[in-house]
């Protein structure tokens, strides 16, 4: 079975934005791949951070991905810092990565212009992804279009380290591929950026429902559409993206019909909007209930989930020492 690898920031509980852009996804993809899902809290390091609200957020996340339905009987889920490999195979891959190419990632270059005193992590970064991916020996990435370049670095170090190491002999890495996904890049209720935490346009994916509702309620919508009686354009429309996201196929129908024939109000439609997003949320809202009533059981799951991806990890960690000449 192809392995996949795919990791997330332990920002605390999911928002709808990460659910639908990668987690729902990972759930499909659980079963029909040798799936390791990791939980990148060496990657939230580089920035300013409280100790104890990451081991929160930490938590947090590991919460509401089992909620959302990722399985650990079915994939590994794991915390990033539980197996050490990580940095240890990052380290090594320090020595073959080039250090133009790092300097070029336009994520360095946004976050180094943003910084007075830029640490070097945020530079390297992409080589602990690579080290990431690359422990596993993973085949794939699971990535929407958008992403297929930040993959490309890991390729060149895999390849890198193959030539120099292994020359002769079959490739020791693989050269991870995209697993191209439907993934959705879902805009924020401001409607003027990606939904993210840090500018406070999410809605949380285990969000009490009358404060979804209050969210929802002033949401930007099509702004030519100014009265009720005005024609709205549902493709401009953020609330009907979302429609898109959790409505039945012939309640979307409905929505472009109703908007563009001034058929209903806004407010209707998110009122049909928040039924359907009830329907799937009000389930993993359950269930995230269920495992934080028993905080054993989640460290448990982590527990066997590091151990699973710990015992490839030394054996990669020990193939790689020996075609390195290293004790
Ligand atoms: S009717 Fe619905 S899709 Fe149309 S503009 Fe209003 S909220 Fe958006």
């Amino acid at each position: 079975m192809p392995k996949i690898f795919s990791g997330i920031q332990p920002s605390g509980e999911l928002h709808i934005g990460n659910y639908l852009g990668a987690v729902k996804n990972w759930v499909a993809l659980q079963r029909q791949y040798e799936s390791f899902f990791c939980i990148v809290d060496y990657h939230a390091i580089t920035v300013p951070y409280d100790a104890a609200d990451l081991r929160q957020r930490t938590r947090d996340m590991a919460i509401s991905l089992l909620a959302s339905g990722i399985d650990p009987s079915a994939c590994t889920l794991f915390v990033q810092s539980m197996v050490p490999e990580h940095t240890e195979l990052a380290w090594i891959f320090n020595s073959v990565a080039p250090l133009g190419e790092l300097e070029r990632q336009t994520q360095f270059k946004e976050k180094a212009q943003r910084q007075e005193s830029v640490v070097v992590g945020i530079l390297t970064y992409p080589v602990l992804q690579a080290a990431d991916i690359l422990l596993y020996k993973a085949d794939m990435v699971p990535v929407g279009e958008d992403q297929v370049q930040h993959l490309e670095l890991s390729r060149e170090i895999a390849r890198k380290w193959n030539v120099r190491f292994t020359p002769d002999g079959e490739p020791f890495f693989p050269e991870p591929k995209p697993l191209l996904t439907p993934t959705r890049r879902v805009m924020g209720l401001d409607g003027q950026a990606k939904m993210s935490k840090s500018l406070g346009n999410t809605v949380g994916l285990l969000e009490d429902p009358k404060d979804i509702w209050e969210k929802l309620r002033p949401a930007v919508t099509d702004p030519k559409r100014v009265r009720r009686t005005d024609p709205g354009t549902p493709e401009v429309c953020n609330i009907y993206h979302l429609h898109k996201a959790f409505s039945p196929a012939a309640t979307v129908e409905h929505v472009a019909v109703q908007c563009s024939t001034a058929g209903w109000g806004c407010i209707d439609c998110k009122k049909v909007l928040f039924e359907s997003m009830e329907v799937e949320l009000k389930p993993i809202r359950e269930r995230a209930g269920e495992v934080r009533s028993d905080p054993k059981r989640v460290d448990e799951k982590l527990a066997e989930g590091a151990a699973r991806a710990q015992g490839i990890a030394t054996e990669t960690i020990r193939e790689v020492k020996q075609h390195m000449g290293l004790t």
